[in-house]
């Protein structure tokens, strides 16, 4: 995985260490991640609270250095939990949920690294910022409620070629003046680091199929 995110880098002129490989865990148990902590590999994403919640605080009890990413829609609700166990999250995407997070930032005076998500596709089921609104919003998350917002994510229509929807999200981060860029998964990683990723979302390619939906 490593050699083929180093080859899309050298294709695209980039450096890979620009490049975080976040390995998505869903459904996968402590079991099966452990060896690929064993085998190096640092970062890691979780797309639901409760599932992170189960796995997560005692691997990284046993390595400190280990940063969790919260890649799926956060409810306000769970935004205690995921302050205290995420170390980035990807899905801020609504004011009731700045709120909630700020005041948890606040409370417990831990600063989880924080991206907007996008809905580059305007999907009507789709968590995200429409991308015309993108601008507005985080400037809002910046003077309303003291976020520092450091990136975007999306996640491209299943059955639409990612290349705009990557293109799209890379020119409202320039403009915005956003460093991260979250975009790429199994099947689209090398593409997305052609458009500028910093961190491509990895599962399939790297722990194999699902069974359970994630
Ligand atoms: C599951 C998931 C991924 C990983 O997808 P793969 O196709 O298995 O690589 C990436 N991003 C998000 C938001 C996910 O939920």
């Amino acid at each position: 995985m490593r050699r083929d995110i180093a080859a899309a880098c050298r294709r695209a002129s980039r450096d890979p260490s620009a490049v975080t490989l976040v390995a998505i865990t869903k459904t996968f148990a402590a079991e099966l991640i452990e060896p690929v902590i064993a085998a190096g590999q640092r970062t890691f994403g979780e797309n639901r609270v409760q599932e992170a919640k189960a796995k997560w605080p005692r691997l990284k009890q046993r390595d400190p250095d280990l940063e969790l990413h919260l890649v799926g829609p956060l409810q306000s609700n769970k935004a205690k939990e995921a302050v205290a166990l995420f170390d980035c999250i990807h899905t801020v995407d609504r004011p009731s949920l700045c709120a909630a997070l700020a005041k948890e930032i606040a409370q417990q005076g831990r600063r989880p690294r924080l991206m907007v998500q996008v809905n580059t596709g305007a999907e009507p089921q789709k968590a995200g910022v429409l991308p015309e609104a993108v601008d507005d919003f985080v400037r809002r998350c910046r003077s309303d409620y003291g976020l520092a917002i450091e990136g975007l994510m999306c996640i491209p229509p299943l059955a639409a070629p990612p290349a705009p929807h990557f293109g799209l999200l890379a020119k409202i981060a320039a403009r915005n003046g956003l460093a991260l860029l979250s975009m790429g998964m199994s099947a689209d990683f090398a593409l997305a680091i052609e458009f500028g990723a910093t961190h491509v979302r990895v599962g399939t390619a790297i722990f194999g199929a699902r069974n359970k939906q994630g």
